[in-house]
């Protein structure tokens, strides 16, 4: 099958890229990676009218230090993150979870902002953003807004974003000192979409748990946060924790699907058991 006919501008600034949104009246869709977009339009299940390409965008692109977070540009792409220096000492979580983003040859093309703004539930920078409190800077007609993560996602594939707005960058805010993450899933085959996963970050202080963040990946209609078992988390001394009870508690703050991949009660089992396993053997090294 052919794509339904739509037209086609690749803009150089922002500002007009936005522009073709406004204008398009709804009717208009964005092109980053296009690891998601290409299939569908092809397959027909998204027709637009115009396609706004926005990889011509040079303030898109690229990893910066701003006001004390890590600044992703949209359109970096997976693969960048890999490898980026910056990434690498200011937010290594990200290159955690961008290595379990499907293949080299999708991180190849594949960006940071796509994957964000399409919101699929088992997708793992979406879970990151969330457990890394990142913000979410966007425009639109209206002016620039910040979203926080956990404020972004309404639903499957669905976001608080307007027709007319675009995700620009993403803010990873530096975490405290003495945090650990991680990121676990459990997958049918490297590169293939997770069918349960964690990432977490843990501040140790004095040999106790100062701070806790869990947000899972594939566990409900969203990336979802813990809030009882962070809170639970918190001022446990490391090496005395219940982390099957905390396990357990997590993966119960989550809405699993049963579908043809995983059942719901399959999901909440492996998640709580990689939580329990990957987190003591952390917390065993601190
Ligand atoms: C074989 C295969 C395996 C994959 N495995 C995984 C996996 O294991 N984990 C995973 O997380 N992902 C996986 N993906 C998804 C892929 O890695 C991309 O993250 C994803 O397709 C979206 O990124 P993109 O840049 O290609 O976006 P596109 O396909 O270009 O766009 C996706 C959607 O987001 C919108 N959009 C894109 N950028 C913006 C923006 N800046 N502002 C507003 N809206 C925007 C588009 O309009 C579109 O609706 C896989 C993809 C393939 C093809």
């Amino acid at each position: 099958m052919k794509a339904a006919p739509f037209d086609y501008v690749a803009p150089d600034s922002i500002e007009a890229a936005v522009d073709h949104l406004a204008r398009g009246g709804g009717e208009s869709v964005v092109l980053a990676g296009g690891q998601t977009l290409m299939p569908l339009l092809a397959l027909r299940m998204a027709t637009p009218s115009v396609v706004v390409d926005i990889n011509r965008i040079a303030e898109l692109s690229g990893v910066s230090r701003l006001d004390g977070a890590t600044r992703v540009g949209a359109t970096t792409r997976q693969a960048t993150i890999l490898t980026d220096p910056t990434i690498a000492a200011h937010a290594p979580t990200l290159a955690q979870a961008v290595r379990n983003v499907g293949h080299h040859q999708t991180r190849n093309r594949g960006t940071v902002g796509g994957s964000v703004s399409l919101g699929e539930p088992a997708a793992e920078l979406p879970a990151t953003a969330l457990a890394l409190e990142a913000m979410i800077e966007t425009r639109s007609p209206r002016g620039t807004r910040r979203i926080a993560a956990g404020d972004f996602y309404t639903g499957p594939y669905s976001t608080v974003l307007e027709p007319d707005e675009l995700v620009v960058a993403l803010h990873y805010p530096d975490l405290p000192a003495n945090t650990l993450t991680l990121v676990h899933e459990v997958a049918r085959r490297p590169g293939d979409f997770a069918l349960t996963g964690f990432i977490g970050a843990f501040t140790v202080d004095g040999g106790a748990i100062s701070r806790a963040r869990i947000s899972w990946l594939a566990m409900g209609p969203t990336p979802m946060r813990s809030p009882k078992a962070e809170a639970a988390l918190v001022g446990q001394r490391v090496g005395q924790i219940d982390l099957d009870e905390i396990g357990r508690l997590a993966a119960s703050e989550t809405d699993p699907m049963d579908d043809g991949h995983a059942s719901a009660d399959y999901r909440r089992t492996a998640g709580a058991r990689i939580f329990r396993r990957a987190v003591g053997q952390a917390l065993e090294t601190r």
